[in-house]
């Protein structure tokens, strides 16, 4: 099937805003393997929309719209588009009763235009929008189809996902079933070496997004049931773990915290955490997970040498003889933080977040984590240079969680060096 994303609205085309809902329904499209033949941008104009919805409508089956649902004058897509699928629009009264109770709950009343927010096809169909108050709209006209969804993305994205996409994979006489596997230690570049030839595939199909120190591979399978659809997609998953092992972290999760709290919970263990240029992210992340209560006690913020010293005995001549940011200091912070807070597992984290506060020998981006377990420490060195602070900060909880789950696991740490305790961690 072939497709065509348009994205009504002037303040686009004056650069106000960027188009990125036209981004994600083309990641969405090619995962559910239909093919987008143009991506269009168009002002709320409606003669200029009537032209570009004929021209696309003659050569495409498909045409996605985002925008112009809204109640003002402006907001036109919905009209124009009827005509050219040859449907009406009717006043809903259900429609209109979530509108008014939406304002009510705001506190707010409604003005008469938001009436037309209440206007569905006559004989196409209408889609729930339970974020907000235009439902989107499907029109068909002759096995043709056209979908309308609402500008803002809080509000596109879910009504794409539990309305438009399940209606559009039902209308296609089959149901979509999605795989997300989570990697993290390989960049994006190497990932793709290895892999990259498993993104070519029409059903499955899978795709790749890069994130903040880590990787995402989404492979989407269409079949006639989800049982089918979910076995294809798991055999698929098989080539991607055959040759990313465990650099894959885990499947279908929000991120490593979770994957690591759902372990720890499922080994018994407790983790603590020592922390100097991450300020607290890494305990941050773990208790947002819920349940981490049973594998979280405390953790420790010692920005300051001082605090190094006192709270996780952190030895004078340490500091003074390698410094603050060095793997000796945080392997002793590792294991001062274990026994202060009798947990199974530390992490500690010291580093140059920067942007100032760099040298040559210690220049802003190296971060040297510690994960300590018994009387063993595994200690890795990054060297995150030319990220911003933020980024900095980030790539190294990524990298600590990651330790922790493989150390919990008894997994390899690839790039990390093993020591003892009482032995110069020298790195
Ligand atoms: P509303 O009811 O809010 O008026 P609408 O469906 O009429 O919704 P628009 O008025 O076109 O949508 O856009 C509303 C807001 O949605 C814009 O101000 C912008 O923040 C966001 N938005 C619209 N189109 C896009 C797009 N293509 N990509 C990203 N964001 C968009
Ligand atoms: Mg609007």
């Amino acid at each position: 099937m072939k497709a065509e994303i348009i994205a009504v609205g002037t303040e686009l085309l004056l650069g106000d805003i960027l188009n990125t809902n036209a981004q994600f329904l083309s990641q969405e499209l090619a995962a559910m393997g239909i093919t987008v033949l143009h991506q269009h941008v168009v002002g709320d104009n409606a003669g200029r929309l009537k032209e570009l919805v004929e021209m696309a409508k003659s050569r495409s089956e498909l045409l996605i719209f985002s925008g112009g649902l809204g109640p003002t004058a402006d907001d036109l897509t919905k009209e124009t588009v009827a005509a050219c699928y040859h449907d009406t629009l009717r006043f809903d009264e259900e429609e209109w009763a979530k509108i008014t109770g939406f304002f009510a709950r705001m506190g707010r009343e409604t003005t008469p235009n938001n009436r037309k927010q209440a206007m569905v096809p006559a004989r196409g169909r209408k889609l729930p929008n339970p974020n907000g108050t235009a439902p989107g709209v499907w029109f068909e006209d002759e096995g043709r189809i056209a979908i309308l969804l609402p500008g803002p993305p809080n509000e596109l994205r879910p009504l794409w996902k539990n309305a438009a996409a399940p209606m559009l994979a039902a209308w296609q006489n089959c149901v979509l079933h999605s795989v997300v596997l989570r990697v993290c230690g390989p960049g994006e570049s190497e990932v793709e070496a290895k892999v990259g030839h498993l993104f070519e595939h029409e059903n499955p199909t899978a795709a790749i997004y890069a994130k903040t120190g880590e990787v995402i591979i989404r492979i989407t399978a269409r079949a006639a049931t989800d049982a089918e659809a979910e076995a294809a997609c798991r055999d698929y998953a098989k080539n991607f773990y055959e040759l990313l092992g465990d650099a894959v972290y885990d499947e279908d999760v929000e991120g490593m915290e979770e994957t690591l709290v759902r372990i720890l919970r499922q080994k018994g263990l407790a983790i603590t955490t020592a922390e100097s240029c991450t300020g607290g992210l890494v305990s941050q992340r773990i208790t947002g997970v819920p349940g981490a209560s049973e594998v979280f006690r405390f953790g420790f913020v010692t920005y300051a040498n001082e605090a190094k010293q006192r709270l996780l005995g952190v030895e004078g001549r340490v500091l003074e003889k390698y410094g603050a940011v060095s793997s000796q200091t945080a392997a002793a912070m590792a294991f001062g933080a274990l026994d202060a807070a009798g947990a199974d597992l530390a992490l500690a984290l010291t580093g140059i977040a920067g942007p100032g506060g760099g040298t040559p020998q210690k220049p802003v981006g190296l971060v040297y984590i510690a994960a300590a377990h018994g009387d063993t420490v595994w200690v890795k060195k990054l060297m995150l240079a030319g990220r911003s602070r933020e980024t900095v900060r980030l790539r190294a909880s990524q990298q600590a969680l990651d330790m922790a789950r493989r150390l919990a696991l008894g997994l390899l740490i690839p790039g990390a060096r093993m020591f003892l305790r009482g032995e110069n961690a020298e790195l």
